[in-house]
């Protein structure tokens, strides 16, 4: 199947008028923000998109996108592949008020100066909002294994009791 580029800029009034729809890709090279947020991004965006006026009368893009990205494990420290996918709603707004009109269902979505927005930034907007606050494999896949977790866990229970922990660790070496 062919993949076409998804337009990097569109303007949502006549996008709407004329009902259409995309689907496309976003080549991974055009998600530097995405890119410096993790250890790679493996897959180009997949995107479907739809633009369409609702039942009162408000302009709405609905769409959802999908990216495969690498993580690394805020445990174990190794590589964590992930795949982001996004689902949103939007519909352009001109000043506050508006704004706070807005059906709750819609996020607000703003338009420069030639009425259009940068789609491609909006998909890497929300892939961002997607990430992870910590990410950390599931326990059975994390490189750190049980008894070097209950070993950290013990160590950090000397920590709290003694002023010098690293006295105690040299203790724990001798022993061994
Ligand atoms: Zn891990």
């Amino acid at each position: 199947m062919q993949k076409v580029k998804l337009p990097v800029e569109v303007e949502p009034f006549r996008a709407a008028k004329r009902r259409l729809d995309y689907q496309g890709i976003l080549p991974k090279e055009q998600m530097p923000r995405l890119t410096e947020a993790t250890l790679a991004v493996e897959t180009d965006a997949e995107a479907w998109i739809r633009f369409e006026v609702d039942s009162q009368g408000l302009t709405v893009m609905t769409g959802t996108a999908t990216t495969e990205v690498v993580l690394e494990c805020q445990r174990c420290g190794g590589a964590m592949p992930l795949t982001l996918t996004v689902e949103f709603q939007y519909s352009p707004v001109f000043d506050e008020q508006q704004m706070e009109q807005l059906p709750e269902a819609y996020e607000a979505l703003e338009l420069n100066e030639n009425g259009e927005f940068h789609l491609h930034e909006l998909l890497e907007d929300e892939f961002l909002l997607a990430l992870p606050l910590i990410a950390k494999h599931s326990l059975e896949d994390c490189g750190i294994h049980t008894e070097e977790q209950s070993f950290g866990e013990l160590a950090a229970q000397v920590e709290d009791m003694k002023p010098n922990p690293f006295a105690i660790l040299q203790s724990l070496k001798k022993d061994n």
